[in-house]
């Protein structure tokens, strides 16, 4: 049986990974052979802890639905739990990074999540009556491909989540891809069309775990998997919601 490993401490930095690395990047770049064993280690870790709550929900007698909802709130904490270490190991790091409430420039990119967190997703909004822009929600979800959502206007690629004041409405249970990397650089380049140039910190072990997540579970980009769920629980009728 396998049990979650809780202790993946952030003491590896990867030097050679670009930011935007997978698991197998960040392997591949690693030049040293420590840092390289301990990554393998981490990357089986990460799946194995992905087949332990597989299995341990598959034990109980609940609904797929809250299923998801549990393995999102397990990956949440783990992957928080993972940053608040790495950043207790390296202060001087943490203190270079620059977000701040009201940032907002990421919410503008391309975003994947996994099935199980579409659902923990819709369950908040349901329960929190978040209100999200439908027509936009199926504009970007027709856009899915990469290089569609690029040519879409700026104002269009905005993540049907960040509110007018700039916040994200859905915070404490935002996708795994928005809690795992953090901008550098002079906050006075954000908010523009220039945010991939942006110098960032991503965490490899984030990283990881979220690789393990998306080799073991069904996902797609935000959009698209947001709008399924939401068609499951007829709040976007699927007529309107046809992709062509
Ligand atoms: S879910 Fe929240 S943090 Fe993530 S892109 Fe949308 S608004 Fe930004």
């Amino acid at each position: 049986m396998f049990k979650p490993n809780n202790k993946l401490d952030g003491k590896v930095h990867l030097k050679h990974t670009d930011g935007y690395g997978s698991m197998v990047d960040a392997i591949t770049l690693s030049k040293d052979q420590g840092e390289m064993e301990k990554l393998k280690i981490w990357t089986e870790t990460a799946l194995d802890n992905a087949d332990y709550i597989i299995h341990q929900l598959d034990q109980q007698d609940i609904s797929q639905y809250e299923k998801n909802v549990n393995i999102a709130r397990f990956y949440n904490k783990q992957i928080n739990d993972n940053l608040k270490e790495h950043k207790k190991f390296n202060k001087k790091l943490a203190k270079k990074i620059t977000c701040k409430v009201g940032c907002s420039a990421c919410c503008y990119q391309h975003v994947y999540i996994a099935d199980f967190e579409a659902s923990n997703i819709v369950y908040e909004i349901k329960e929190r009556g978040i209100e999200i822009d439908l027509e936009l929600l199926d504009l970007q979800s027709k856009n899915e491909d990469h290089k569609e959502h690029e040519k879409l206007p700026h104002e269009k690629r905005k993540c049907v989540f960040l509110g007018t004041d700039n916040k994200c409405s859905i915070y404490n249970f935002r996708p795994l891809s928005c809690r795992k990397y953090f901008s550098l650089d002079d906050p006075i380049k954000c908010n523009t069309d220039t945010v991939q140039k942006i110098k960032r910190f991503q965490s490899p072990l984030a990283e990881i775990i979220q690789t393990g997540i998306m080799n073991k579970f069904e996902g797609g980009t935000l959009a698209t998997q947001i709008k399924n769920q939401l068609i499951q629980y007829e709040i976007f009728e699927a007529s309107q919601g046809e992709v062509d």
